[in-house]
């Protein structure tokens, strides 16, 4: 409720590192600028879940269609490592049954396929865990590019990462949802060592792991003694905005034994209405993010 008061451009503020601007152009120059000057990849995505008009269902669907031509033909991408994979929210694109939202999905897959481009398929709250496993492993074993995400702080996780097809992508995280301690831990350590537990057991699988979390320690951990069991399946994932460039140079130059690639996830709006409102529902469901933010608004770069 707090974050309803925050006036709109302190919001705004609190976005600027966090958000590539409130145009697709935006977005696309943010990667294209990643990937010229430090050969860090990126996954795009447009902000604007949990819609509650079906106008704003279509203009999402139109908005990712035209993202993906535009990244398909723009030639700042030219090796296929530095093209942009795409990432979406199914709640995005739905209204009413969750089923809507995947068909609309099967519409992006198919266009991100002939652009030659990945999707991820985001993970929300416990809700849509399990819709969303289904419908992105389908995807994927009908041959798309489509990988998804597995939040550690669930107890069903270990059992959905025995689900996985060998050769898909999945992203591993906490998760950022708070979810009832019935199905869920609440206990930090326990999701990062259940990270590393889950990074082991999918690379056992033949699945390639994208390791998305910023605690230095447990990505050194990956990078040191998990990682190399599964060359060329590793990446390390992280937010655009958070600071850890003394990380990804580590982690680029190889100097916890093993190099392994980085790719930030760049979130755009369509104006800064969207843009604002999702950061409001952001610092609601989590106001600890608001002083992580402040930090690092005042920390430098290292
Ligand atoms: C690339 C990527 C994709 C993600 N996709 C999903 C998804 O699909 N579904 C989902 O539920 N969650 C997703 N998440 C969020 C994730 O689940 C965590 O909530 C989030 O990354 C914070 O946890 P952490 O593992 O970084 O560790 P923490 O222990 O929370 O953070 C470690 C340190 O990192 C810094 N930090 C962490 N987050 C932030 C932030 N937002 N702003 C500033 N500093 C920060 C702080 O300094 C903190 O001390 C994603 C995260 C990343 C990096």
């Amino acid at each position: 409720m707090l974050a309803q008061l925050v006036p709109a451009p302190l919001v705004r503020l609190f976005a600027g590192p966090y958000v590539a601007g409130d145009s697709m152009v935006l977005a696309l120059d943010t990667a294209a600028r990643l990937w010229s000057e430090r050969r860090v990849r990126s996954t795009l995505d447009l902000l604007g879940e949990d819609v509650t008009d079906a106008s704003q269902v279509e203009r999402n669907v139109q908005a990712y269609l035209d993202l993906i031509e535009a990244a398909g033909r723009d030639t700042r991408f030219g090796a296929a490592e530095a093209r942009p994979s795409i990432s979406l929210k199914p709640s995005a694109f739905t209204t009413k049954a969750q089923g809507e939202a995947f068909l609309q999905i099967r519409r992006i897959a198919e266009a991100a396929r002939s652009a030659g481009l990945a999707l991820t398929i985001d993970m929300e709250d416990h809700r849509w865990t399990d819709a969303t496993l289904e419908a992105s492993i389908r995807l994927f074993e009908e041959g798309y590019d489509v990988g998804t995400v597995l939040q550690s702080r669930l107890n069903r996780t270990q059992e959905d990462a025995d689900k996985i097809p060998s050769g898909m992508r999945i992203r591993l995280v906490i998760g950022i949802y708070e979810e009832a301690e019935t199905i869920a831990t609440s206990d930090k350590t326990l999701m990062k060592e259940r990270m590393l537990e889950l990074a082991r057991r999918l690379f056992a699988r033949g699945v390639y792991v994208e390791f998305a979390t910023h605690d230095e320690r447990c990505v050194e951990l990956f990078a040191r003694e998990v990682a190399p069991a599964a060359p060329g399946r590793a990446e390390v994932q992280l937010l655009l905005g958070v600071p850890r460039a003394k990380l990804q140079r580590q982690l680029e130059e190889g100097s916890f034994g093993l190099a392994l690639p980085v790719r930030l996830y760049v979130p755009f709006a369509i104006g800064w209405d969207d843009a604002t409102a999702y950061l409001r529902r952001r610092m609601n469901e989590s106001p600890s993010v608001v002083w992580l933010v402040l930090r690092n608004l005042i920390t430098r770069d290292r």
